[in-house]
């Protein structure tokens, strides 16, 4: 017998409203989507109620208890209620979604929490005689009963999603789910520097261990953001980084990026923030991707903290429930100035390579140290492995062999009596070795500099420089090429035609599926027009057309400088060397290789000192 199935099918059934547990426990899903998630509005909510000090405690991965306590303003007795009841909020009154200068708006967090797990808040207003709490359970809300707390409010959620145990099977190892919290929670510190935030785990003895902990920093905002940083990144970071500022359309874009040659292999260490609120957004992203196009090699992404500040009514946040993304009224323009900033900030440093290396390479030298863990892995970190002496032909693994076989020099020594002109970092050329290695001296030391790898960023920068000054010579095509394009893709490329013209590609469309391409830039004259126009769709989707193209053409400069510069194994005589270095100080990004190399590796007399023990 066929069972009759229509009866039982869910869509069969006749609607009904669900009720407001389950409603809330749907929210849940999306809003606390696991405990770093519960974290983060919790501590917002902190923030919004203008906390100059916030402590957060969890257990088991935020699994058994979360515990947030802060001293900002407080909920009234008679709000308790409210707080925990769904779509309320102290924050905007509905008008003007446009007009959100609070983290919060959605009243949405504390009753998913309430629904997924048990949740008790603890809150004294700063007017009020005592303190209130209420609890929700599972959805089961409690009476408002007095309680102790001198001031602000105490967050506690235990058990989080035992109510809900599908998700609670969804959710990771407490190790992982600890680490979570902890990103989440210095994501949010880097944002505020006047805010002290105490972050600790309760192990199951009950003892709480520091996990990490920032007071309120003092000073100019810019200086404490600064020094925030410096202990949430790291020291090494504040030492390779690049001070990043710049304004326009009512936009800031502010914060601090690392230097080409300190750069990671993967993008982990990218903390953007629009309006100090930590947003994961592909457009953002992509224009950090896009400023360090030309000075980082395929695979390795820099380090950043990127603070973009304009008046709420120029970004919709309103797009995700847990707000991690955003929608700009103007993206083009807001990509545009923060790829110009990063851009700036780098060229007027572009001299600069990473201090670490310099760490690194003594560690090298030291005689016990060689290559050892600590040298390798930073090394690694920053540079995929390669040696810490860059393109050394004789030089292999982090140690330079041949450097006493070398003497004496291939090519004489300036007499002493040259001095470097004042403030030249690079110093005055006393030696080149193994025909590559210019050895220098410094006011602070000395360098080493890879003349094949300098040459070829100077000769690059120029080919760059000649290119963008021509305004971009084209090469109209005798015969158009056509290429098949599907929909959409070929309505957004089409869209993307006036900016690819500016670079010298010009499309038109070609009946329904396809389009023809009428000219390209002359520097990319007998290359592959499919390919291109194929690369410029995947970068499409991330808004970034122009992108390919300015690669594309980037690539090949990068070739023709190549093949242009001095070779490795060149006697350059001693105004040859020093007229290189000068020109190294003066050309933007000349502190690393086209392929993300440093170009050179400075040893202080301090360092040097230290080699030899005599400190
Ligand atoms: P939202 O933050 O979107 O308003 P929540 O559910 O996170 O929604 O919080 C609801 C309300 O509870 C807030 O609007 C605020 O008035 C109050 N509240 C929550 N946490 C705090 C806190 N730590 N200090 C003061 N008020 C708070
Ligand atoms: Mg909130």
């Amino acid at each position: 017998m066929i069972p009759d199935r229509v009866a039982t099918k869910p869509s069969n059934r006749p609607i009904k409203l669900l009720d407001e547990v389950s409603v809330n426990r749907i929210a849940a899903g999306e809003v606390i989507e696991r405990p770093a998630a519960a974290v983060k509005e919790v501590i917002e909510n902190s923030i919004d109620a203008e906390a100059s000090r916030i402590d957060v405690e969890f257990s088991n991965g935020g699994k058994s208890l979360i515990r947030v306590s802060d001293n900002g303003h407080g909920i009234g007795e008679r709000d308790l209620p409210l707080a925990i009841a769904r779509h309320a909020t102290s924050k905007i009154d509905g008008s003007d979604l446009l007009e959100i200068d609070t983290f919060g708006f959605r009243g949405e967090a504390l009753p998913s929490m309430g629904a997924a797990g048990r949740l008790t808040l603890t809150s004294r207003r700063m007017d009020a005689a005592s303190a209130f709490s209420i609890t929700v359970d599972g959805g089961s809300v409690s009476d408002v009963r007095p309680a102790a707390l001198q001031e602000g409010t105490v967050v506690e959620l235990e058990r989080l999603f035992h109510a809900t145990p599908a998700r609670l099977k969804f959710l990771r190892s407490d190790s992982a789910e600890a680490r979570a919290i902890v990103s989440t929670v210095r994501n949010l510190a880097m944002a505020q520097p006047e805010i002290a935030i105490y972050l600790s785990e309760v192990t199951s003895g009950g003892k709480p261990r520091a996990v990490l902990k920032v007071d309120a920093e003092k000073g100019e905002w810019g200086q404490a953001m600064f020094s925030r940083l410096r202990k949430l990144i790291g020291r090494d970071f504040a030492e390779n980084c690049v001070a990043v500022d710049s304004s326009g359309g009512g936009v800031r874009v502010f914060g601090f990026s690392s230097l080409p040659t300190f750069s990671r292999g993967a993008a982990t260490q990218q903390h953007l923030f629009v309006n100090r609120r930590p947003v994961r957004d592909k457009l953002l992203h992509g224009s950090l991707r896009a400023a360090y196009l030309d000075v980082l090699p395929k695979g390795r992404y820099p380090v950043a903290a990127i603070f973009l500040d304009c008046p709420p009514r120029l970004v919709d946040v309103n797009v995700h429930p847990a707000k991690s993304e955003v929608r700009f009224r103007d993206p083009q323009s807001v990509r545009n100035l923060m790829v110009a900033g990063i851009r700036r900030a780098l060229e007027s440093q572009g001299h600069r390579t990473s201090s670490t290396i310099s760490d690194a390479m003594a560690g090298a030298f030291r005689p016990e140290g060689g290559a050892s863990g600590d040298f390798s892995d930073r090394f690694d970190r920053f540079h995929r492995g390669d040696s810490a002496i860059p393109r050394g032909r004789g030089g292999s693994g982090a140690h330079q062999p041949a450097l006493t076989d070398s003497l004496p020099f291939d090519s004489p020594p300036e007499p002493r009596s040259v001095e470097p002109p004042p403030g030249a970092l690079l110093g005055v050329a006393r030696a080149q070795i193994h025909q590559n290695y210019v050895v220098s001296e410094t006011s602070a030391g000395m360098a080493i500099i890879d003349q094949h790898a300098a040459h070829e960023r100077l000769a690059y920068e120029d080919l760059k420089r000649q290119f963008q000054k021509k305004a971009v010579e084209v090469q109209a095509l005798l015969i158009p090429e056509i290429v098949d394009m599907l929909e959409p893709e070929r309505t957004r490329l089409l869209e993307a035609a006036q900016t690819l013209k500016s670079l010298g590609l010009e499309i038109q469309p070609f009946g329904p599926g396809a389009i023809a391409v009428q000219s390209i830039p002359a520097i990319l004259q007998g290359a592959n027009c499919k390919n291109l126009i194929q690369d410029i769709v995947d970068e499409l989707d991330g808004g970034e057309a122009a992108l390919a193209v300015e690669k594309r053409i980037n690539e090949i400069l990068s070739r023709m400088a190549c093949h242009g510069s001095v070779r490795a194994g060149r006697v350059l005589s001693g105004d040859e060397m020093n007229a290189l270095l000068r020109r190294m100080e003066e050309t933007p990004n000349s502190g690393q290789c086209n392929h993300g190399r440093p170009t050179y590796i400075s040893l202080s007399l301090q360092e040097i000192e230290k080699l030899f023990q005599r400190r």
